[in-house]
């Protein structure tokens, strides 16, 4: 199984790819992920990196990339793959067929997990998140039903991030939905309902 997902921030993917990679044993590859623990510990790349997440805004193309090539390499991603934030715009995409033609690896499917605006915004400014394990969960949790670390809620889920997150969005990675529908890949689930149905149709949706 190797598939994007696609989808605003806030609509599930992560939750999701943490429900698929649980039954199928596939690598996560979510470059949010990557980027905060960059950040976290201090590198070159995540101090560059970390101007651009608290706009709001997208990382440069090549910091990304080059992340994505390092994550894809390793072992366990040879199972397959779910890439989980990547791409986010056609500059992306395009290098990621690219690479992936070079590795002689094809994408199973593009999955939409789509929630209407109005929804999301509710979502994002009262998302909490895990700082150890990046489990997400509304405000009001305060230790992580999955680890046990403690939730906080990110930077860029403030409200004042969040609306040029959400333009971002709009502008640059809502092209890559009819991108894939293009290549014949696009499947598209309703992200706005409880996660167990979401999954239920994300599972049918891939074939599985
Ligand atoms: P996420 O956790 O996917 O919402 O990502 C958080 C932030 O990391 C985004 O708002 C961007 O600043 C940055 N980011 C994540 N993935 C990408 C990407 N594929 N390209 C550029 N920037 C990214």
């Amino acid at each position: 199984m190797n598939i994007v997902l696609l989808g605003a921030p806030g609509a599930g993917k992560g939750t999701q790819a943490q429900e698929l990679v649980a039954e199928y044993g596939v690598a996560h590859i979510s470059t949010g992920d990557l980027l905060r623990s960059a950040v976290k510990a201090g590198t070159k790349l995540g101090v560059e990196a970390q101007k651009y997440m608290s706009a709001g805004q997208l990382v440069p193309d090549q910091l990304v990339i080059d992340l994505v090539k390092e994550r894809m390499a390793q072992p366990d991603a040879q199972k397959g793959f779910i890439l989980d934030g990547f791409p986010r715009n056609t500059a992306q995409a395009e290098t990621l067929d690219a690479e992936l033609d070079a590795m002689g690896v094809k994408l199973d499917a593009a999955l939409l997990v789509d929630v209407p605006f109005d929804v999301i915004v509710k979502r994002l400014s009262s998302r909490r998140t895990c700082r150890n394990c990046g489990y997400t969960a509304p405000a009001g949790v305060d230790v992580c039903p999955n680890c046990g670390g403690e939730m906080y809620q990110r930077d860029d889920d403030k409200p004042e991030t969040i609306q040029h997150r959400l333009d971002t969005y709009q502008q640059q990675t809502e092209p890559l939905i009819s991108y894939y529908k293009d290549h014949g890949i696009l499947v598209t689930v309703d992200g706005n309902r409880p996660v167990a149905d979401v999954y239920a149709d994300v599972k049918k949706g891939l074939g599985l």
